[in-house]
């Protein structure tokens, strides 16, 4: 009673990066806190506050400047990225000293490890800080050797051998390290998690043991890291009602009615899901490749093309494919994924879209576009063996006929029944590491023990 007592007089702020990938685990690593006692407030910066859809009963949310004027146009990535950095630190030290005054006064930052500047304002407030990585343990990993010198970048070997990984070929490498031109300023950001992360209190990881057995030990061998994932919400993985069902903050507006009736009416896997996360964007060819092979595939599919991608839908393409399909601008994702007519993922294997496939026994088609995601698909096919990834042709491009092949590879190949077998077995690891006693539970129950005991 007394240990439970103090479990809720213990407050602790969550902060997210403003991007979607990022957005989602956080909140659901907030909630899981708040179900395990914590009293948790959720810090929304101005741009993602306006678009909470529904608020959580269990997490408080607070809203604080990002320092940017309504509609302000920003003129390249790096000045919004300092312009941020400044705007937000000064919020949170006002935020936090406002808090002082409360009853239960913030005793913790969880912030994202690409915001490594909020440990210092936590720091300096007297406050703990813990890292919550949004990335894959192996992806980390790379950024980290390259940030310590150990990986030369841009990286142009055919191979590249690293501590406790698979060997990984130049199409498995993050894009910001191949190509460094084209990004700096991402490249940066995601060197620079590494700038200050040993004076963090915790670092926390949205994987789980298993799932990255090698690297996971690896890295524990060398820091004290907390793997804490799947962040998937309970209710999916167990099928449990849960009343605090929600979408968080979207930053797209889900088409939900649309898309749960549609597949209502569909038979038990017989529907293919595709989308490429909030971010990736396709060239005009690709997407009528991609369009055309999904009408090849003679699957069912359910297409996400943002609002922004639409323009690039050949003219003809859902008059003819009506029978078959439903493009939609955003979709529930993970009432999509949990939903027994859908037998397979095309995905451009984000970090949040891979492990909400894995731990909902999704098979998957990936495609990878940038950033972590090659890496991604490297594991998924090679390590947990869960899909088949598309071919690129010597223009850089999936043709329709490939996409058909890969579809029909998973829904219906030989190959597909393996990838399934195996789809499942992860499924299960998944629950077992966030159920009662797993490993990540067990992890979140230490921090939380620690919390209190700071
Ligand atoms: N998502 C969603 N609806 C969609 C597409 C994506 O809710 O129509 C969610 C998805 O469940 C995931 C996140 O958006 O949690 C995308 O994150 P991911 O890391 O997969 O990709 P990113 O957007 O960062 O490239």
């Amino acid at each position: 009673m007394e240990g439970k007592k103090k479990t809720n007089e213990t407050h602790i702020l969550v902060i997210p990066f403003p991007i979607q990938g990022h957005i989602n685990p956080m909140v659901q690593f907030a909630k899981r806190l708040a179900s395990k006692g914590l009293r948790v407030t959720l810090i929304a910066t101005t741009s993602i506050s306006k678009t909470m859809q529904a608020p959580t009963s269990s997490v408080k949310i607070e809203t604080i400047s990002d320092g940017f004027e309504e509609g302000e146009k920003i003129e390249s990535t790096d000045i919004y990225l300092e312009r941020f950095r400044v705007g937000v630190s000064q919020s949170l030290v006002d935020l936090i000293e406002k808090q002082k005054g409360y009853a239960h006064p913030p005793k913790v930052l969880v912030y994202d490890a690409f915001m490594p500047w909020a440990l210092d304002v936590a720091q300096r407030q007297g406050l703990h800080g813990a890292a919550f990585f949004t990335q894959s343990c192996a992806v980390c990993a790379v950024y980290y050797h390259v940030h310590q010198g150990a990986l030369k970048i841009p990286i142009q070997d055919p191979t590249t051998s690293l501590p406790s990984m698979p060997l990984l070929g130049i199409d498995d490498m993050p894009s910001f390290v191949c190509d460094t031109a084209s990004y700096p300023s991402l490249l940066n950001l995601v060197l620079i998690q590494f700038s200050n992360f040993q004076k963090a209190n915790w670092l926390l990881f949205n994987t789980f043991d298993k799932l990255e057995e090698e690297v996971v030990k690896w890295m524990a061998s060398q820091w004290p890291i907390k793997t804490i994932g799947p962040t998937v919400p309970s209710m999916y993985l167990d099928k449990r009602v849960d009343d605090d069902k929600d979408y968080g903050f979207n930053l797209f507006k889900p088409n939900v009615d649309a898309c749960m009736e549609w597949l209502g009416t569909k038979e038990i896997g017989s529907v293919v899901y595709v989308s490429f996360g909030s971010m990736a964007s396709l060239g005009d060819e690709q997407m009528e490749e991609l369009a055309w092979g999904l009408k090849r595939s003679n699957s069912h599919f359910l297409w996400v093309v943002r609002e922004s991608e639409g323009i690039k839908l050949p003219n003809n393409f859902t008059d003819e494919t009506l029978d078959k399909g439903l493009v939609v601008t955003w979709c529930p994702q993970l009432d999509v994924l949990a939903h027994k007519a859908v037998g397979c993922f095309m995905t451009h294997s984000g970090w949040n879209s891979t492990l909400e496939a894995l731990s909902l026994g999704v098979p998957m088609v990936v495609m990878p576009q940038w950033t972590d995601q090659k890496t991604n698909a490297k594991f998924v096919i090679d390590v947990w063996q869960v899909g088949v990834r598309v071919k690129v042709d010597e223009k850089g491009i999936v043709r329709k006929e490939e996409i058909e092949l890969c579809i029909r590879e998973v829904m219906e190949g030989e190959r597909g029944t393996e990838i399934k077998k195996n789809a499942a077995r992860w499924k299960e690891l998944a629950r077992e590491a966030v159920d009662e006693g797993g490993s990540s539970d067990k992890n979140i129950e230490e921090f939380v023990a620690n919390l209190v005991g700071t």
